[in-house]
């Protein structure tokens, strides 16, 4: 008979990762124990290559290139069902965030690169126009995937059923307000650079 626990290895977790989340959010991550709720409950893991519980998990054991070169992250649609969940308070959906700047911070580019487009040309029409204009957005896709005709039709139903509006509706207060935000971001963003 062998010895079992003599063969039997330990998993230690490399916490760099889940440092650079705590900094980041404050989100301890290593409070989760895997109950897996978070999962049960999300409406995208379908679309995921790893599921909440199971990136939470990689990001504990110090599996960054997993997690940055995952799906997981940029399929999330932010709806926070994970997050409420959650009975350990771990915010996963701030974690997704997280996990999807630090990984272009870090060079890595994204699996599902029409999501990262996509989140370019909506935040760039909320801060020109302080809202959503759709069909400044829809233009911007546009020349960020080269797919002009896709959706097509469903663009042109859209416009006949005024959902589309030809041009932006402009308020100086609120996009004064909006460039504002931007702007506060990125001296944040600069001050934690240096
Ligand atoms: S619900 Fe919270 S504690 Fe449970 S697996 Fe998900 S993150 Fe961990
Ligand atoms: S916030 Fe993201 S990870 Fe959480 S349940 Fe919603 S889609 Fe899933």
């Amino acid at each position: 008979m062998t010895d079992q626990t003599a063969t039997v290895k330990t998993i230690i977790p490399s916490g760099d990762l889940l440092k650079e989340i705590e900094k980041e959010i404050g989100v301890n991550v290593n409070t989760c124990y895997q109950c897996r709720k978070c999962s049960a409950g999300c409406p995208m893991s379908w679309a995921m290559d790893y599921t909440p519980a199971q990136l939470i998990h990689a990001i504990r054991l110090g599996q960054s290139a997993l997690v940055f070169n995952s799906k997981t992250m940029w399929m999330c649609s932010a709806c926070q069902t994970c997050t409420t969940r959650c009975p350990q308070d771990v915010d996963i959906a701030r974690i997704m965030d997280t996990c999807k700047i630090l990984a272009i911070k870090q060079g890595f580019s994204s699996p599902v690169p029409r999501v990262h487009k996509f989140n370019k040309a909506a935040l760039r029409n909320i801060k020109w126009f302080g809202r959503m204009y759709e069909l400044g957005m829809i233009g911007d896709l546009k020349m960020r995937t080269f797919e002009f005709f896709k959706d097509a039709g469903m663009g042109i139903k859209m416009f006949f059923k005024g959902k589309l509006n030809v041009f932006p509706s402009i308020s100086p207060s609120r996009t004064s307000t909006t460039w504002k935000i931007f702007s506060n971001v990125a001296k944040k963003e600069k001050e934690h650079r240096a």
